[in-house]
């Protein structure tokens, strides 16, 4: 494929015209992806990276079925609101046909946010209530009712929590409050969700609604601990609310498991929102419910929601996960990756944790065992060296020092072999070095500086190595703008 114009143009291009506060993967040296295929991702050099964080790619990248699925429905018709239309109806009847029973109506809409605010507005039209509980560290959505509950956002854009909001412990059994020390984890987070609840309802309020994802990804992969649902759900629904399930980044069959992560934890949420792998890149979400919640709302609409492209690209990829068994391939290679992972953490001093279900799997990075203390700059040190090895990896958690894996369902255990074996060799040079260094769990590591702060455009030279510990190499360029095609128009200062 020919570029219309090279890394360096688009930089400057993006740099110009699109929103500073929109993050790139890699901001010190991003890759200009211009192809994909299955879990592969190419730049414009023609380089290969395995994707290992594409979870929205989830039967693989341009998948062919899915893809001539889409074209078909839009030679033939791409939107008609307001219609009877059989792709539709056939369907949300195909995805309710994997819920349990009484989850049996469906709402569509073009993203997770906006499936999560409509979840919001089920839950309180049909308790007429408010107030929310949620996890710490979620995140539930990028448009303003949903930065109001998610606790991760609130406290990196410094926001302060509204009184409807009530935010739980994390129940994470490695470094939360209760940890895997302690009888019961699962149950004593559960009566902290309790008391969050009493508290609500000596202010004579009760709680609308309880969101959580059943394996909470962006707050760091954590798995809670059973029977930490099930005990939530009962004192929730006992109060009068309703139990939403977020199921954006844990659904359709990434667990290996089952094709909901709820169904992990046995227990039955009252709505469940669903959207990133969906279209399987085709942008589209959906909420599904009860009939009974369902009639609480009075109104709803949306433009491009339920569009026979997407519902015929959401149903293609229904049918690929069926027929190429993708949920069984989720699970043995999950396990390849854990197993993998586990073998050589006792190796590792910096290889504090290592937790997942399926194709969900995270690798906590700490400064020493003991201390569990978070190591945010080894972490993305560590995912820059990767990158070099042309594996892809993201630094999440809200230290940003776990490594999560959530790759197209495709991925292989010889993918899964190659990122243990690449971590392995990185983080084993990153604690040499670190040791070399002198480096304890109170020392700090060269920070990788973000471009943005930087007033002009810079690329990154050569690899990001504590070899010399004088951090990141880089040289300083003049403005790009004048290269950028279509003229020198600076629309961002
Ligand atoms: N919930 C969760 C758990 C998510 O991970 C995301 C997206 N990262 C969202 C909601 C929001 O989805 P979207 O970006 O499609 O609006």
């Amino acid at each position: 494929m020919s570029e219309r114009i090279n890394l360096k143009q688009t930089l400057a291009m993006r740099r110009n015209y699109v929103g500073k506060s929109c993050r790139l993967h890699f901001d010190a040296s991003p890759l200009k992806i211009v192809q994909a295929l299955k879990q592969y991702l190419y730049d414009d050099f023609g380089n290969e990276y395995l994707d290992c964080i594409n979870s929205v790619a989830h039967v693989g990248h341009c998948h062919p079925h899915v893809v001539s699925v889409g074209q078909e429905q839009m030679s033939q018709l791409a939107t008609c609101y307001g219609f009877l239309n059989d792709s539709m109806v056939d369907y949300a009847k195909q995805l309710v046909e994997t819920l349990p029973e009484n989850l049996c109506v469906c709402y569509f809409v073009n993203s997770g946010s906006e499936a999560n605010d409509l979840a919001l507005r089920l839950a309180r039209a049909y308790t007429q209530q408010s107030d929310i509980i949620v996890v710490d560290n979620a995140y539930h959505g990028n448009i303003s009712s949903l930065i109001e509950i998610s606790p991760s956002r609130l406290k990196t854009l410094g926001m302060e929590k509204k009184d409807w909001v009530h935010v739980v412990a994390v129940p994470d059994t490695y470094r939360g409050i209760f940890r895997e020390s302690v009888a019961n984890p699962g149950i004593l987070y559960a009566q902290e969700v309790k008391k969050v609840i009493q508290k609500v309802q000596e202010k004579r309020r009760t709680i609308a609604a309880f969101m959580c994802e059943p394996i909470m990804s962006q707050a760091g992969v954590i798995i809670p601990p059973k029977p930490y649902l099930t005990e939530v759900f009962s004192y929730v629904r006992e109060a009068g609310g309703l139990c939403i399930a977020d199921e954006i980044q844990t659904g359709l069959g990434r667990t290996g498991e089952k094709f909901w992560g709820f169904q992990t934890h046995d227990v039955v949420p009252d709505i469940v929102t669903m959207g990133k792998p969906l279209g399987n890149g085709h942008p589209m979400a959906v909420v599904v419910t009860t009939k009974e919640v369902s009639d609480s709302l009075k109104e709803f609409s949306s433009t491009f929601g339920g569009n026979p492209v997407a519902c015929a690209m959401g149903k293609a990829v229904l049918d690929v996960i069926h027929n190429e068994q993708m949920m069984s391939g989720a699970k043995s290679v999950g396990k390849c990756l854990l197993d993998g992972f586990r073998a050589i953490m006792p190796t590792h001093p910096m290889m504090g944790d290592v937790r997942g279900i399926g194709l969900l799997v995270g690798v906590e990075i700490v400064m020493d065992k003991q201390s569990r203390k978070p190591a945010k700059e080894a972490a993305e040190i560590l995912a820059y060296k990767l990158k070099e090895q042309k594996i892809i990896i993201a630094n999440e958690g809200p230290d940003k020092n776990v490594m999560t894996l959530s790759p197209p369902m495709c991925f292989t255990c010889d993918n899964a072999r190659r990122v243990v074996q690449a971590l392995d060799k990185a983080l084993r040079q990153i604690e040499n070095d670190a040791s070399q260094a002198g480096l304890t769990s109170s020392g700090g590591y060269p920070m990788i500086e973000n471009p943005d702060s930087a007033q002009v455009p810079f690329i990154i030279l050569g690899d990001l190595s504590l070899n010399n510990n004088k951090g990141t190499k880089r040289v300083q360029e003049k403005d790009d703008d004048d290269d950028a095609p279509g003229g020198k128009k600076t629309c961002i200062g």
